[in-house]
């Protein structure tokens, strides 16, 4: 052990290390990793002899005395209650320490019982401040809490301890901590109960951050008001010193190099900098306490953890508002949220960022170092750049890197909307402050302590650890207090890549949803840590759920809660809205044309591609099929085929002509299969359910044909489950659903659907549901593929390919593992499939060796009408309302989207009281696709006499063909 005895420290006595209120500096001055230091404090207050006597000791970290990490003694602690006191007290070096320990201690019969008095305690600065005090001193604290609902004993106790594990501090609050209810804004800071004992520094930092002009008084009252408050409270406790925790930004409007001198509140941006330069003056020239004014920068994260408790200000409320804007954008202009945001901003400017940990560390050094200057900057010498960070944060956001521009009029009206949003923001955007910290830095005895550089990287893990902890669990709200729960330390800070592992999702299919679900259970820390990033690209950016097509048809579940936006069900991805328009298989790019805008592409980079762009109603099959058909796969389809079919009925009600209202109620549906089947039943029931509402469907039958190339429908479940497709069979015929067996529709056309046997089906309405085809995305053509689907290996990597493109679902050919032909194309098998893509590429991320596909399937089911379904689970056979009810929970459970799945469930339950949805406003008109079908047209010759017409349509409430349908009597 090595005795050191500097001058200034020999010579401290009792009333100079009170007026410094913290201790004597440390000898060197600098940081001692791996040293501790002992410290021997002979104050006359112990012996009465009015002699100090100080001794230094140097021991080696680790010896058996070594104390714990709270930098307390046990010894010396439980010394010091028991009404003993050791000759020595030791603290060990915090482990992010770049200043001296210090700790005050008499020796020879008691210790001071000293106490530090904190303003703000429950804030982002001063939970972190007390921490440090209750860390680096020996000292006791007490903090003036609001009163409010809760007891402010409990909620200081609550976010200190959130503190100390978010910035992974063990610091014994028991016995050192208090609060007391007091309010700055009142006189005599409103304290209900006294403060007693010796108090050693008084720290305000209690602040309105508040900064508009119309809220001036308010600001006023707590920042310069609170201050003079604060001062009494000081002076009349007979404080050590007053350390007024101010802002640097009080330099205002101010640029080039800012002293650290007292500044006239004369220039400011608002009304925040403006108070706190005016306290300032008032704490300048305060009589009585000594003051000290400490100037922060803009204050982010603890530098190992990232976190922040307390209130997220600065980066994190221009986070905040930036994803407020970035939502807001999502729904009123869509088309905007790829074109860069423009700002008035030079992206030179200096982002002045300093972590909460190294500010805490550097206020309590400074007033431990008994510097005689007053004003203080705790700022950073090696700020990163606004361009590097808005770009991080931009991207973070979803958001294209801003456009700089120097010119107001270069805004547009969003570009303005957004710069009044962050307004607050703009001081710190503009000008280049450089920041002088001779005092600070003389004061720690240190030239490097400002030096604190953000690389990109860093940048990104501050930012993501917000939108990870708090923006993703709360939404852009406001976010003030922070709860125990989202304090949880983040990861270790380990070096992370600047580009993340990006794996690129396209389409919002069931393949690519189940795939990102697979993803986010299995690399969750990844993703947080921004080590890997999922980027969905799909031009509608939700989910549609196919397998209730059939009750959306039939009005009993909702438009639109079949469909799932990827930004609330796949939170942890990142969406492009646009469509896949080119693979650079080589550079491994995607080209994505952006949805909304004019040919606008954007280039993407991946790692790994899931290619889950599914299929499309193969209208090619049938001529004329795609300009006079319908189809149910597009966007919105069902609820088209719905509003089409009523319009439809509306238009029969209202036409005299027989022949017209025969069409006019004649539906044609092409195919057999499961959507076939399904659609003619729930298109004869919808016609059922409005018979008491229209007096035409009490005098024309309504005809629904199913017309079907094959001698028996559902050939799938055929020959084993023969007795579920002869059910299906024999409910249709029951429901009047005319089948047209063996049988192939040849043309469709304006009058209606013609068969190989040579008849004509006159219809209006005739929806395929033939099949479907593979649209390949361009670029992958030197990829296997069989029909346009990609051909994978029984790990579902496409043949042909890197092993980083892989496909699953309807867009991809995958032999089944035991029959050995291709997955069936239904929606259970792209949900496994892109389970199992998922599971596989994270295996391959982790270098372990992917799964070979060895799902064998499930069941299939089929609703004939509401009480009337067809199930096949594991070869089990199960029909009628049991088997309805079975399928109906198996599809609500499947949805991608919980919410979606209550909202389904709610419109089941509520159809029998209700009755059927018959708008679909939202698909009003739509067709197919464009030039398809033309208009209805009623036609002009009439068969009745024109006074008889007349005096028909007279009765008839003409209701147009877009007007609300009433709703029909409960079911
Ligand atoms: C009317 C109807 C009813 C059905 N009912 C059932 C049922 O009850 N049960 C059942 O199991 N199955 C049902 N299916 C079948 C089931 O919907 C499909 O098998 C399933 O959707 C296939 O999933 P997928 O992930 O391969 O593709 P999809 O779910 O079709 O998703 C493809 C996605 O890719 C996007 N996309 C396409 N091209 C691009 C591109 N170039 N760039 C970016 N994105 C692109 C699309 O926008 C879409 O989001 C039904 C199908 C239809 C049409």
């Amino acid at each position: 052990m090595s005795m050191l005895a500097p001058s200034s420290a020999a010579a401290a006595t009792p009333s100079a290390i009170r007026r410094r209120g913290i201790g004597p500096p440390s000898p060197t001055g600098g940081r001692e990793a791996s040293d501790s230091i002992d410290i021997c404090l002979r104050p006359s207050l112990s012996a009465g002899s009015g002699q100090a006597l100080t001794r230094w000791c140097r021991r080696p970290a680790g010896s058996a005395e070594t104390p714990g990490r709270s930098g307390r003694s046990r010894s010396s602690r439980s010394a010091r209650t028991a009404g003993g006191c050791p000759t020595r007290a030791r603290l060990a070096p915090h482990p992010h320490l770049t200043s001296p320990v210090f700790t005050t201690f008499c020796g020879g019969g008691f210790i001071v019982n000293r106490t530090h008095v904190v303003t703000g305690g429950t804030g982002f600065v001063g939970l972190a401040l007390v921490l440090e005090l209750l860390q680096r001193t020996d000292d006791d604290v007490v903090c003036l809490v609001r009163p409010g609902a809760h007891d402010p004993d409990a909620r200081l106790r609550g976010l200190l301890a959130a503190a100390a594990r978010a910035y992974d501090r063990r610091v014994d609050l028991d016995g050192r901590v208090r609060a007391v209810a007091g309010d700055v804004s009142r006189p005599d800071c409103g304290l209900l109960e006294p403060i007693r004992g010796p108090i050693a520094d008084f720290w305000h930092s209690a602040a309105s951050l508040r900064y508009e002009e119309s809220a001036a008084a308010d600001i006023f009252a707590t920042n310069v008001d609170g201050t003079r408050h604060a001062l009494d409270l000081a002076d009349r406790l007979g404080a050590a010193s007053f350390n007024y925790v101010s802002t640097a930004y009080v330099a205002g409007t101010r640029d080039g190099v800012i002293s650290e001198r007292l500044i006239a509140p004369d220039s400011n941006n608002n009304a925040y900098e403006r108070s706190k330069a005016t306290a300032e003056a008032l704490v300048h020239g305060h009589a009585g306490t000594a003051t000290r004014i400490l100037r922060p920068s803009i204050v982010v994260g603890h530098r190992a953890t990232r976190a922040v408790v307390g209130s997220y200000t600065g980066m994190y409320g221009f986070q905040r508002r930036l994803a407020a804007f970035a939502q807001s954008l999502s729904v009123r202009a869509p088309e905007r949220l790829h074109r860069p945001v423009r700002m008035l901003v030079d992206p030179g400017t200096p982002l002045n960022f300093i972590p909460v940990d190294a500010l805490v560390e550097q206020l309590v050094g400074i007033a431990a170092s008994g510097s005689p200057e007053r004003i203080f900057h705790l700022t950073n010498s090696t700020p990163p750049a606004a361009g590097d960070v808005l770009r991080r944060i931009f991207a973070l956001a979803g958001l294209p890197e801003p456009e700089y521009v120097s010119d107001p009029s270069e805004l547009d009206d969003t570009d303005r909307a957004f710069a009044k949003g962050i307004e607050f923001y703009r001081s710190y955007l503009v000008g280049e402050k450089l920041f002088d910290r001779v005092n600070s830095d003389r004061a720690l005895g240190r030239t490097d302590a400002g030096r604190m550089p953000f690389p990109d990287a860093e940048i990104t893990a501050y930012a993501r650890w917000y939108l990870d902890n708090v923006q993703r669990r709360r939404g852009p709200g406001r976010h003030r207090a922070t709860p125990a729960r989202s304090a949880r330390p983040a990861p270790a800070a380990a070096p992370r890549p600047a580009d993340p592992t990006r794996i690129v999702l396209l389409g919002a299919g069931y393949t690519s949803v189940w795939a990102y679900k697979s993803l986010r259970r299995r690399l969750g820390r990844q993703l947080r840590r921004g080590d890997v990033e999922l980027v969905f690209v799909d031009p509608l950016g939700y989910h549609s759920y196919h397998g209730f097509t059939a009750e959306v048809l039939g009005g009993l579940i909702a438009e639109g809660h079949e469909r799932s936006p990827l930004r609330t069900t796949c939170p942890r991805a990142r969406l492009v809205r646009g469509t896949a328009e080119h693979v650079d298989l080589g550079r491994r790019e995607v080209a994505v044309a952006l949805a909304g805008t004019t040919g606008e592409t954007l280039t993407l980079r991946y790692d790994h591609l899931v290619v889950g762009c599914g299929s499309h109603d193969d209208l090619a099959r049938v001529a004329g099929l795609a300009e006079h058909g319908w189809s149910l796969k597009n966007p919105g389809g069902s609820a088209a085929v719905r509003e089409r079919l009523l319009t439809q009925v509306e238009l029969a009600d209202a036409s005299p002509d027989e022949q017209t209202r025969r069409e006019l109620l004649s539906v044609v549906v092409v195919g057999g299969g499961f959507t076939g089947v399904e659609m003619s039943a729930t298109v004869a029931e919808l016609f059922r359910s409005l018979r008491p509402r229209y007096r035409v469907l009490r005098e024309v039958e309504p005809q629904v044909h199913l017309v079907h190339g094959g001698p028996d429908l559902l050939p799938q479940l055929r020959p084993r489950f023969a007795r579920l497709a002869g059910y299906a069979h024999r409910q249709l015929v029951r429901a009047g659903v005319r089948l047209h067996l063996d049988t192939r529709v040849v043309r469709v056309d304006l009058d209606g659907a013609h068969l190989d046997d040579g008849s004509v089906l006159a219809s209006r309405l005739v929806v395929s549901t033939l099949g479907q085809a593979v649209a390949p995305v361009p670029g992958t053509e030197s990829l296997e593929s069989r029909h346009g689907r990609l051909v994978t290996d029984d790990y579902l990597r496409v043949r042909g390919g890197d092993g980083r493109v892989w496909s699953g679902g309807d867009h991809a050919h995958l032999l089944h593992p035991v029959k050995g032909e291709p997955c069936p194309a239904n929606a259970l098998w792209a949900i496994k499939h892109g389970g199992w893509i998922g599971g596989n590429i994270a295996a391959t991320l982790r270098g372990r060796t992917p799964r070979r596909f060895t799902y064998r399937g499930l069941g299939q089911a089929a609703s004939l009408g509401v009480g009337r379904g067809a199930v096949e689970l594991y070869g089990v056979q199960v029909t009628g309302w049991l088997g309805w009810l079975m399928r109906a929970g198996f599809f609500l459970w499947f949805m991608p989207s919980r919410r979606q799945a209550v909202r389904s469930l709610v419109d089941l339950l509520g159809a029998p009281v209700l009755g059927r949805r018959l708008t679909a406003l939202a698909a009003s008109g739509r067709p197919i696709r464009p030039g398809s079908p033309e208009p209805l047209a009623v036609p002009s010759q009439p068969s009745r006499p024109p006074q008889q017409r007349d005096r028909q349509l007279l009765r008839q409430r003409d209701p147009g063909p877009h007007e609300q349908v009433p709703q029909p009597e409960p079911r």
